[in-house]
């Protein structure tokens, strides 16, 4: 099935605006602490990047990085999540804070969070975007959340559709050609 870009769910300016938001939250609950801010590849890397910019310079933020996979269709996740790139730090001891593109069934954030504990963090934290609540399967605990949206299949700000869109500065949903 072919898809196209449809309407904007979420402009520019509603983006910056709440990341700015949020920044401001984290460095409310962070400051004077060092923080690892892990960014899951690659659909957070623009969400991230505003992000962290929007942290004032009381939390001492560091970065890494994970890449996961999940089986399956590009609309759809099947729920197995495949480690592609591992954290090139320790986290042992350390405050981390979880950033993701989406939160959708919930599998992927749940296998993440259960896997960074193992690791013996101080403590971890979610940090998400977007929400489709509706579809949850399993219970996460996001501490920060941009926006609850519908079931709907979105793109742009780093989110894709087959490797596709990313660079759009909005999110919009996708309609069939
Ligand atoms: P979950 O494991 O919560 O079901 O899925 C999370 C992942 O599914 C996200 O990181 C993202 O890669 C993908 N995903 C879920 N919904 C959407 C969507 O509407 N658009 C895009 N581009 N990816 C989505």
């Amino acid at each position: 099935m072919e898809y196209r870009i449809a309407g904007i769910l979420l402009s520019e300016e509603r983006l910056a605006e709440r990341i700015r938001e949020i920044g401001q939250q984290i460095g409310r609950d962070y400051a004077g602490k060092e923080l690892v801010v892990i960014g899951i590849l690659k659909g957070a890397v623009v969400f991230l990047s505003d992000l962290i910019r929007a942290v004032p310079p009381s939390v001492d933020i560091s970065l890494d990085f994970m890449a996961v996979s999940s089986y399956g269709d590009s609309t759809k996740t099947s729920g197995i999540v495949r480690i592609v790139k591992d954290l090139d730090g320790s986290i042992k001891d350390k405050e981390v804070l979880i950033v993701e593109d989406i939160v959708d069934t919930g599998l992927t954030l749940s296998y993440l969070v259960k896997m960074m504990q193992e690791r013996q963090p101080r403590s971890v934290r979610v940090c998400a975007l977007l929400d489709k609540e509706e579809r949850r399967k399993v219970h996460v605990d996001v501490d920060y959340r941009g926006f609850a949206i519908p079931d709907e299949f979105v793109v742009g700000y780093g989110l894709d559709y087959g490797g596709r869109w990313r660079h759009l500065p909005a999110i919009h949903t996708v309609a069939q050609q």
